[in-house]
């Protein structure tokens, strides 16, 4: 046996037994003829002590060890000399005095420290995937994403769900980006693709009858490397027989909140139940479709005021259809003119033309550009639409609608980090509904579905697909936590002939559609019930949990930015024989390929 217990276990009560432990050498120091050394593994630390009086030989090759070694330890549990606790351990009160010391494995100096938590540049920790795996911070975030999912399994398994495993190799599944393609050999000239979702085949599988499924699904998008995004990544995929909205959204917040409360108790859940907000009250309210909830500032409709105000600026923006708006930064009114043009700035990224302010003065005295150009009421008007008190700063932005939305709402989303409004235990989440069912896709000239292909409109505004489609609202609920979209999902169309006139809608002629789906349209016709989902991302929601910055830390072996695995190198040139067995051939091969991260 390598141990007896883990290096996190030695405790008071177990001083004077004797325990075989194995791990890694955290950090080893020479003391007064004796050695120390902490001995770590995955659920802790604990220190061992090499007396040459007690062993002699381990006392030699413990002087030999260096971190990161594989040692295994035969010991006495002891407490410690009195003044030599550590109280920042929990095994701080005692330590291992070595009878034995095996070296298992000894170990080149890693490109980073293991023990401590120090700045690594990314490419470093990437490539060295498994030592940054045995670093702490990760260690910790690969328990929470275990335990977070079995969570899920066993909170849907007790409420009568079934996991089933869809295909990977599979036929084309949409979700708005380019599919993963992989070759057959068999079928030469043929391809596979991944599935961006196990969308079709869930509802296939609510055709079969098994009315409720989930899976812990891997999804594959080939997307440009915008932003925090992986070509693969994981979601709860769920589907349900016989259920209206209602019924998914109580479900994934059953889910979501008992879990919280369950394996992360220090983490409270601001609302409950979750606030539901339609999508035009969100755009409204917070200026986009996935809201932080965690402080107020809300954006303030200020058009009806202005709309003939005197001021120029304001006023031709109304007359051309566009919005007036503003948020009140509470107690900022102390902001320089610099801090102030700094914010201008920022704003102006997400295509504001400026950005109006007023310093709300007890005595009128407004610190204010605008002011001068406003009528007395009007501006006691704002102020009060924004609840500005004395010394509070109200922000004003004048555009079309688009970039008054972007561009308050992001300024929001920056003053509250700014302004510290953010309680990093608190997690927010919320509902967003009643979503456009099509966007109109200005370079195509087409109808795009906000969501995606198979989700149904509101039966209240089926017949505006024929009138007004930009008016219809989709039966689909976006999941957001903390401004993040979590999870999206809808109720899909169950019948063949809606089916095909979504199809038709968004531009995919028949022919199209049936050579593209035909199996979708003709399970359709052999008693589908009535059905629909949720699709929550499991790397999103870990990172919110464990508080990381991006989903790279929660998952054990992610691409990097642009899309590469460094530390295996992939992906990777074939060789031409196996591409000749695939019946392809490689051509226009651009010479620069600039993003590739060296890894030597
Ligand atoms: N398949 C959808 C997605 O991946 C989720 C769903 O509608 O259930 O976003």
């Amino acid at each position: 046996m390598y141990k007896t217990m883990s290096c996190g276990e030695p405790r008071i009560e177990h001083v004077g037994e004797s325990v075989t432990l194995a791990g890694w050498v955290n950090r080893r120091r020479d003391h007064g003829g004796v050695t120390f050394f902490d001995l770590r593994d995955r659920e802790g630390v604990v220190q061992v002590v090499a007396n040459p009086e007690i062993s002699d030989e381990s006392h030699k090759k413990a002087m030999d060890i260096r971190q990161e070694w594989v040692v295994q330890v035969v010991g006495t549990v002891r407490q410690r000399p009195e003044g030599m606790e550590n109280p920042n351990l929990p095994t701080g009160e005692v330590e291992v005095e070595v009878n034995e010391l095996a070296v298992l494995n000894p170990a080149r100096t890693p490109p980073f420290l293991i023990n401590e938590e120090t700045e690594v540049d990314e490419t470093v920790r990437l490539k060295y995937r498994y030592l940054d795996l045995r670093r702490e911070r990760l260690q910790r975030n690969l328990e929470l994403r275990h335990k977070v999912v079995k969570y899920i399994r066993d909170f849907l398994s007790e409420r009568g769900f079934w996991e089933v495993e869809t295909p990977i190799l599979f036929k084309t599944t949409p979700e708005g980006a380019r599919d993963y393609l992989v070759p057959s050999r068999v079928h030469p000239g043929e391809f596979y693709a991944l599935p961006q979702s196990p969308q079709q085949l869930k509802q296939l599988l609510m055709v079969a009858g098994v009315e409720k499924y989930f899976q812990i699904a891997r999804c594959f998008r080939d997307e440009d490397q915008r932003g925090d995004r992986q070509p693969e990544f994981t979601q709860l995929d769920l589907e349900m027989s016989f259920v209206v909205r209602e019924d998914v959204m109580v479900l994934a917040e059953d889910l979501f909140t008992s879990m919280v409360e369950t394996i992360m108790p220090e983490k409270e859940v601001l609302a409950k139940p979750w606030p539901r907000l339609t999508y035009q009250e969100a755009m409204d309210r917070f200026g986009k479709d996935n809201p932080d909830l965690r402080y107020g500032m809300e954006i303030h409709d200020l058009t009806d005021l202005v709309g003939e105000c005197g001021f120029k600026v304001f006023e031709q923006e109304v007359e051309d259809g566009g919005f007036v708006r503003g948020i009140n930064a509470k107690g900022s009114g102390s902001f320089s003119r610099r801090e102030i043009d700094e914010l201008t700035e920022f704003v102006k990224e997400y295509g504001a033309k400026g950005l109006a302010y007023l310093v709300v003065d007890k005595g009128g005295e407004h610190r204010s550009p605008i002011v001068k150009f406003l009528d007395q009421e009007t501006v006691q008007s704002i102020i009060e639409r924004l609840e500005g008190e004395p010394g509070d700063l109200l922000l004003i932005v004048a555009g079309q609608p688009e970039i008054v939305y972007e561009s308050l709402g992001r300024l929001r989303e920056h003053l509250g980090e700014r302004l510290d409004l953010i309680d990093p235990d608190t997690l927010a989440f919320c509902w967003i509904f009643d979503f456009p069912y099509v966007l109109w896709n200005e370079d195509e000239q087409r109808w795009d579905p906000s969501h995606h292909l198979f989700t149904a409109p509101l039966p209240e505004d089926i017949h505006l697909l024929d009138t007004d489609p930009g008016s219809a609202r989709g039966q689909q609920y976006d999941m957001v936590l903390n401004g993040n979209e979590v999870g999206g999902g809808s109720i899909r169309i169950h019948e063949r002939s809606l089916q095909e006139k979504a199809f038709k809608l968004i531009g995919l002629e028949d022919e199209v559609a049936r050579e593209r789906f035909g199996h979708m349209l003709e399970a359709f016709e052999y008693g589908t019930p009535p059905h629909g989902g949720i699709a929550p991302g499991i790397d999103r929601l870990c990172m919110i949990f464990a508080g990381e910055p991006n989903i790279r830390e929660v998952i054990a072996f992610p691409k990097n930015q642009a899309a590469r695995d460094v530390m295996a190198s992939a992906p990777s040139v074939v060789e031409g024989g196996q591409l000749n067995e695939l019946h392809i051939e490689v051509i226009n091969v651009p010479e620069d390929d600039s993003d590739i991260v060296k890894t030597e």
